[in-house]
This record gives structure tokens, C-alpha cells and sequence, in this order.
């Protein structure tokens, strides 16, 4: 019998019809919304499917693996995989794979993007517009920042991070700094970027911009005590995961003037925020759409079928990521 795997949402076309050129049969979870752990794992209960393409959403644990022993490769639809049990995939012998570089360039802009409305106080004017507050130039109106001359700091310098450097080293004329465990040669050299300790990026930038993934060593990488050692001018942007960041800690110093605003894309309790963020002037905030264009949406599926079709033809997944 051929191979059958289960897709717990809908993905894009691409990725569908290139299962069925190689004669992968699926089945798609039918609620097209968050699964809960729940509904996976009654799903998976119902078939001894092959493999699984999961959702960042969806919470990968010892029950769920569990619930469908005979699956053993599972393909993340997102580059991040801080949804599964890495340790437990691991002692099960079950391949977890991401989609790495699918979306660099859509986060990339996105993070800019939420620069450049922090610094031009985007939002705010379109705000002050829509409500009728706009009656007649104002040479004192909403005074924004210059972009030019300020130093952006990234913490990650992956692909992401690297992305970042390279538009804005090209498009604008600013410094660039970062932070990785790991020296990016490319990121130094091609982007004319300063690599430094994570801590001094966050009090010599005058943007941070987070690029890390989550894991143990980036949980609340950013919280009280160092909220308290950025400018009181500077702005933090994320659009990585939301636990990287102590968002109630955030809240309290974008409250007290610590700093001077945020643009968040992820939210550490999403899709819940913390209590006030969504009262404040100085943040802008978007539900988790950094990566949100077709052409990243159709790499993602292609990648996470190749992955799965990888695993089953030469029994290794192409961007497995347990080591
Ligand atoms: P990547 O793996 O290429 O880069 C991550 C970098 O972070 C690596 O170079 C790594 O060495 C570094 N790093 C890890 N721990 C660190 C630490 N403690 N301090 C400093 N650096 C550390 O990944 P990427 O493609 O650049 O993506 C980064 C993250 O962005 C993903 O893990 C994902 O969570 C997030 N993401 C978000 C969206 C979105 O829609 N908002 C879309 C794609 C990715």
C-alpha cells in the first residue's frame, strides 16, 4: 500500500500536488482553524498514517506521538519548530523537519516595515486622519525619527537576520550591529555588520531587532533588567517567537518612558496580548503575518512535501532537525 500521511490544515496547492505526483494519499484536518491537542491527536488515531505536516500551531508532544506510532517523520509547515518535543522525536527515532529560508525575505521586510512605522509614527498619522483629528499642517504633528544615521541592532544573525542587514545595508544608511552563539561570516563581511555581545547590541542600538528562535537559551531574552539598559529612544521589533521577549516587562516599560516603542508581529500568550499593550500609542502590533505572501506560503508547502517525500524515498528528511 502506498504512503499516507495526515495534514493538520489546509497548506497551499504546490505542496499538495507534488505528494500526489509521487502517490502520497493525505488526509486534511477538516476545521481549517487551531487544532487543540485534542482534536490531533483524535485524528491520528484514526488511520496508521506515515507522517504528519504540522502547524506552528499545533502542539507536538509524547501523547500525540503516541496517538500514531507508525508515524515517523513530521514536517513543519514554519521555520520555526518550537511547537515540538525535539528531545522526545529524538528517543522515538521520528524525523522533525522545518522549512528554513522559505520566508526570510517576507520577515525581512516585515521587520522594516515595523521600523520604519515606529520611526515615521505611521500608524499613529493614520489614525489621527481616519478620526478627524487631521485640521491643517502642523509643524509640530506627530515628529517621527530619522532612520538615517541610527544603528540597528539584530539579535540572530540566521537567515533572517541576514536578510535584514542585507536591505537595509543596501537601501539605507545606517550601521548595523548583531549578537548570534555563532559568527556569520557572510553577515560581517558582505553587509559590513559588527558582531557583539547580545548585551551591548541592546544598549548601543538604537533599534533591536530579534531574529532568534525560541528555545531555552531565548526565552525572556528580553525583559526587565535589560529593558532598562536600551536608549529611551529606541524601538524593539519582533517578529520571531513572542516568548523571546517578557512581555508584561515590555508593557511596563513602554508604560514609564524605558523605551520608546515596540512593533511586535508575535505575542508571548498569543493570540492573547498582555494586559495594556493594546492601549498604547507607541507599539505597533500585527497578528503573526510577517510571513503571510503567497510566494512564502507556496516555498513552505513545497519544502515541508519534499521533506516528507525525502524521508519516505531515501528515509532522511531534508532539513531534519534532530541531531
Ligand atoms: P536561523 O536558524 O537561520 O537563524 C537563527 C539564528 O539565531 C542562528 O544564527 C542562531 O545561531 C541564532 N541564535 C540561537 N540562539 C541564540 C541566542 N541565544 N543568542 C543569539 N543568537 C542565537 O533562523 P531564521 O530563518 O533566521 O528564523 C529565526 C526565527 O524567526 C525562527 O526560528 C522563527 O521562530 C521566526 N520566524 C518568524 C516568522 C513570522 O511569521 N513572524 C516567520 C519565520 C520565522
Amino acid at each position: 500500500m502506498g504512503k499516507q500521511i495526515y495534514i493538520t490544515r489546509k497548506i497551499p496547492e504546490a505542496g499538495l500536488n507534488l505528494l500526489k505526483e509521487k502517490g502520497i494519499s493525505f488526509d486534511i484536518g477538516n476545521k481549517n482553524k487551531i487544532l487543540s491537542k485534542k482534536d490531533i491527536i483524535k485524528a491520528l488515531k484514526k488511520k496508521p498514517y506515515d507522517g504528519v505536516i504540522s502547524f506552528l500551531t499545533d502542539p507536538l508532544d509524547k501523547d500525540v506521538f503516541d496517538a500514531c506510532p507508525t508515524a515517523k517523520v513530521f514536517a513543519n509547515f514554519s521555520v520555526g519548530y518550537n511547537n515540538a518535543d525535539v528531545e522526545e522525536c529524538k528517543k522515538r527515532g521520528i524525523q522533525f523537519s522545518n522549512t528554513p529560508g522559505t520566508s526570510s525575505i517576507a520577515v525581512a521586510e516585515h521587520a522594516i516595515a515595523l521600523m520604519f512605522a515606529l520611526t515615521t509614527r505611521l500608524v499613529e498619522g493614520d489614525e489621527f486622519v481616519r478620526k478627524g483629528k487631521y485640521k491643517g499642517w502642523d509643524p509640530d504633528l506627530l515628529i517621527g525619527t530619522d532612520m538615517q544615521g541610527k544603528t540597528i541592532g539584530l539579535i540572530g544573525g540566521g537567515q533572517i537576520g541576514t536578510k535584514v542587514a542585507q536591505m537595509l545595508h543596501n537601501g539605507f544608511n545606517v550601521n548595523i550591529i548583531y549578537s548570534d552563539i555563532v559568527p556569520n561570516k557572510e553577515l560581517e563581511e558582505s553587509f559590513k555588520v559588527q558582531r557583539k555581545e547580545t548585551i551591548d547590541v541592546i544598549k548601543e542600538a538604537d533599534i533591536v531587532s530579534l531574529h532568534v528562535p525560541l528555545n531555552a537559551s531565548t526565552k525572556h531574552l528580553i525583559n526587565k533588567d535589560n529593558l532598562s539598559l536600551m536608549k529611551k529612544t529606541a524601538f524593539l521589533i519582533n517578529t520571531s517567537r513572542g516568548p523571546v521577549v517578557d512581555e508584561i516587562a515590555l508593557v511596563e516599560a513602554l508604560k514609564k518612558g524605558i523605551i520608546a516603542g515596540a512593533g511586535l508581529d508575535v505575542f508571548e500568550f498569543e493570540p492573547k496580548l498582555a494586559k495594556g499593550l493594546a492601549k498604547l500609542p507607541n507599539v505597533v502590533l500585527t497578528p503573526h503575518i510577517a510571513s503571510a505572501r503567497q510566494s512564502a506560503r507556496d516555498m513552505m508547502a513545497l519544502v515541508a512535501a519534499k521533506n516528507i517525500i525525502s524521508y519516505f524515498e531515501t528515509g532522511n528528511a531534508i532539513n531534519n532537525i534532530i541531531k
